[in-house]
């Protein structure tokens, strides 16, 4: 049995009390202890982060990127031994969390290699003054994260913080925490202590971490309610606050898209990590005139999941991560059909005989969803997928742009610069086109995050390194 304890100063530390972590897609399996701090082992954690701090802040750029570098490779090495962890205690399998760790340790690198430039001082100078424009490292960092693709959003805080000069205090989420926490270990082991600590715990932790006086600036991806929380807590001493929040991210297809090149791309955007990622499409917007092509060819590719437990062989789709995610989308269905509207459920139940031991659901659409259904305009961060019909671009721009939520979008043409034109229209962080997520250049340069109730601030490229620093501008008369 594995049991997770903190991590403060590069030690282990234990607590009076522990979490029982129960594997999501089988109740009977219990796949570890998960140690939740107190509130003064959360201010020893804080403590030891702001003495770190000290020399952290001081240490050159080249060393910092240097230990980065090798974490990240540490990373990549204990991949092997975590991915099957992973899988059994946040439901997902083990193909998604190989290529999580993998695109985790590329955002350490593209941080590292941002930083180099991004640090440089700007340096002007008239007949009369000289000025330099330098950026500093903050403090102490609270990176508060969500379970459904932990070490990807651990490693969007922690880079960037780390290389600045900033040390880090690390809530994992409790239906995520082991995995990340063994990983965070290992790659704390190469940096001085304090320099990395991880406290567990839920909503009281939180509080306690996000109240502390000794906490610079909160980055935190999770929900709307628990933003709303941190930022009332962050108010006792000014701290700053970045937050990455929920989507309901619209794809909007044009008649002119080529539906047998999209349909796997759009699926898998839909329903990877069963639906459970924060810019995954959550409402599908189609052209009145191509609809019935467009559904049949939609139902014919999401037959296709096979839903088991992530371990099982031949599984392609996983189950829910937890209870309250599970009634949730249950609970959105159920009213979803009572409004009239037709949910279809689709794949294939591996083993039927242990569904009612795990977070089961099958991929579900919606057909003919109307406009103003709760699937449509709320975040359903789960496998059900309404597809709305349109009649001109005005109305489907329109609709898109009608929710308080703008993280991603998508627009899928065969036509690059009529795309173009849909994406520049939406209220949104960003937009892909022709693709439900960003390309490897996206990823390293594109800001991000979303606007309106999606967020403040923003993850990645040159915009999040700015997350992590301080302004200091000297200005120095020379008459
Ligand atoms: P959540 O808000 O319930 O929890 C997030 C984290 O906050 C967890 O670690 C939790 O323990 C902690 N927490 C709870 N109460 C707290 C408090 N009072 N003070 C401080 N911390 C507290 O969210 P969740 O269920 O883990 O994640 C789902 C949401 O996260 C979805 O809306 C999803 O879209 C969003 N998300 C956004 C992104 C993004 O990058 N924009 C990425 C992943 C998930």
């Amino acid at each position: 049995m594995i049991k997770t304890e903190l991590l403060i100063d590069n030690n282990d530390v234990a607590t009076s009390e522990y979490l029982e972590v129960n594997d999501p897609g089988n109740f009977e399996e219990r796949v570890g202890l998960l140690a939740q701090a107190t509130k003064s082992q959360v201010d020893q954690a804080v403590t030891s982060a702001h003495e770190a701090f000290k020399s952290w802040s001081r240490t050159d750029l080249q060393t910092r990127s240097e230990l980065l570098l090798q974490a990240a490779g540490i990373l990549e090495a204990e991949a092997p031994h975590v991915i099957e962890l992973m899988a059994r205690e946040s439901g997902m399998l083990l193909t998604i969390n190989k290529a999580e760790i993998g695109m985790a340790a590329n955002i350490v690198r593209d941080n590292v290699e941002l930083a180099a430039e991004f640090l440089k001082p700007k340096q002007i100078e008239d007949a009369a003054s000289w000025v330099s424009i330098e950026k500093r490292p903050i403090g102490v960092i609270a990176g508060i994260v969500s379970w459904n693709a932990p070490v990807i959003l651990t490693m969007r805080k922690l880079a960037p913080a780390l290389v600045c000069g900033n040390t880090i205090v690390i809530k994992p989420s409790p239906f995520a925490a082991m995995g990340i926490s063994l990983l965070l270990k290992k790659m704390a082991a190469i940096f001085p202590p304090g320099v990395i600590n991880v406290v567990h715990g839920g909503a009281e932790v939180g509080d306690a971490l996000t109240r502390h006086p000794l906490i610079r600036k909160i980055s935190f991806t999770g929900g709307a309610k628990v933003a709303e929380a941190i930022m009332k807590s962050a108010a006792n001493s000014i701290k700053d606050v970045q937050f990455e929040l929920g989507g309901n991210d619209p794809a909007i297809i044009l008649d002119d898209a080529d539906i047998e090149d999209l349909m796997p791309k759009l699926v898998g955007g839909v329903f990877r990590r069963s639906g459970q990622f924060c810019f995954a499409v959550k409402r599908i917007y189609v052209p009145e005139l191509i609809y019935d092509r467009f559904f049949t060819r939609l139902i014919e590719e999401v037959a296709k999941f096979k839903v088991g437990h992530p371990l099982a062989t031949g599984v392609t789709f996983g189950p829910m991560n937890n209870r309250h995610q599970y009634q949730f989308i249950k609970d959105m269905i159920d009213r979803t059909r009572k409004s009239g509207a037709e949910v279809i459920e689709l794949g294939e139940k591996l083993d039927p005989s242990t569904w009612d031991g795990g977070y089961y659901l099958l991929p579900a659409v919606v057909k003919h969803a109307s406009p103003d259904l709760e699937v449509v305009l709320t975040e359903q961060f789960g496998p059900v997928i309404p597809v709305v019909s349109y009649r001109t671009e005005t109305d489907v721009i329109r609709m898109a742009n009608q929710t308080e939520l703008g993280l991603g979008s998508s627009v899928w043409s065969s036509d690059f610069d009529r795309a173009l034109a849909v994406a520049r229209q939406l209220e949104a962080g960003m937009t892909f086109i022709n693709q439900a997520g960003t390309s490897r250049l996206g990823q390293k340069n594109i800001p991000f995050g979303g606007v309106k109730q999606s967020g403040i601030g923003r993850e990645s490229s040159e915009i999040g390194l700015g997350e992590y620093v301080e302004y200091h501008g000297i200005n120095y008369h020379k008459i």
